[in-house]
């Protein structure tokens, strides 16, 4: 028997599930009206049932088996908590970036001395992001939605890029022209370099 065929699941049972309009096709007109916006037109799948419980995401039923505790040739830069990765899947942003402590913690699990130390780390990162030639801005997201290993993304936004401002940013990597790789990893080494100038290491992999 798959695995698949093992994980029973069925519709999420809540008074705010059971307002949902399951199996509609909604109006995507917010993503299109008002500001300089990214999208001209769109049309969604119709609404899926919303299935529980939950698929484990990577690493959350066995951590022998997490990437981000694995030794990776992606780690640009990491300190005693932290480490950042970047550049196995080069796109059209000026610089993607993935943050997680270097030990297996949850969001939820995490001392408070491995997230105190993200509060100065948030600000480094940004700084370094925005030394990029070209890059206005450092957006930070959170999902964990595919690692259970906590982890967050740092965006650069092309400076100017109006179209890129919030949360669409992260989809414009995908649809912007791929950067060549020698300027990707010229903007790689960027961010290295200002984060070790602060302290921790750059490139410990290399
Ligand atoms: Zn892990």
């Amino acid at each position: 028997m798959s695995d698949d065929a093992a994980f029973e699941q069925h519709p999420a049972d809540t008074e705010y599930h059971r307002g949902l309009p399951i199996g509609e096709v909604l109006d995507a007109s917010s993503l299109t009206d008002g500001l300089p916006w990214a999208f001209e037109k769109i049309t969604m799948r119709p609404l899926e049932p919303m299935l529980v419980p939950e698929k484990p995401r990577n690493g959350e039923v066995d951590p022998q088996n997490c990437g981000s505790c694995a030794p990776s040739e992606f780690t640009i830069w990491h300190d005693e908590h932290w480490q950042v990765r970047a550049g196995w899947d080069v796109g059209g942003l000026p610089f993607i970036g993935a943050i997680a402590p270097r030990e297996h913690w949850l969001l939820e699990d995490a001392p408070h001395e491995v997230l105190a130390a993200y509060g100065p780390l948030m600000q480094r990162i940004s700084q370094a992001v925005k030394s990029i030639p070209g890059v206005a801005r450092c957006h930070f997201a959170r999902w964990n939605d595919g690692s259970a290993h906590l982890h967050l993304w740092a965006m650069g936004r092309p400076e100017g890029m109006m179209q890129g401002r919030g949360a669409v940013l992260a989809y414009w990597d995908g649809i912007l022209p791929p950067m060549a790789p020698p300027m990707a990893e010229e903007h790689i080494r960027i961010v290295a370099e200002a984060l070790a100038a602060g302290g921790g290491e750059a490139f410990p992999t290399r």
